[in-house]
């Protein structure tokens, strides 16, 4: 993470849950069931990935290394790409 990137979490074009969502996963403070654990919310033996991957859920294992979200977010930008191809738009 570079100045740079701080400096756009921040900036006032970038929705405010966008920024919160950033800003949550740059200190992480996302709910994972990692963090419930450490905050006991959850018991221990419930870190396992929520995605069924039998990995421990953390951010990074979310976002760069699960299968199962792994493939959910290609979905997802790739329905935001077909959504925004029909419509015309960049
Ligand atoms: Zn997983």
């Amino acid at each position: 993470m570079t100045a740079d990137h701080i400096t756009e979490i921040g900036n006032k074009e970038v929705p405010l849950k966008v920024s919160l969502f950033a800003w949550r996963l740059m200190h992480n403070r996302l709910p994972t069931t990692n963090n419930l654990v450490k905050r006991q919310i959850l018991q221990p033996n419930a870190q396992l990935c929520v995605g069924g991957c039998g990995m421990m859920e953390d951010a990074k294992h979310l976002f760069f290394s699960c299968n199962f979200f792994g493939k959910l977010w290609y979905d997802i930008v790739e329905a935001k790409f077909l959504i925004n191809f029909k419509d015309n738009k960049p």
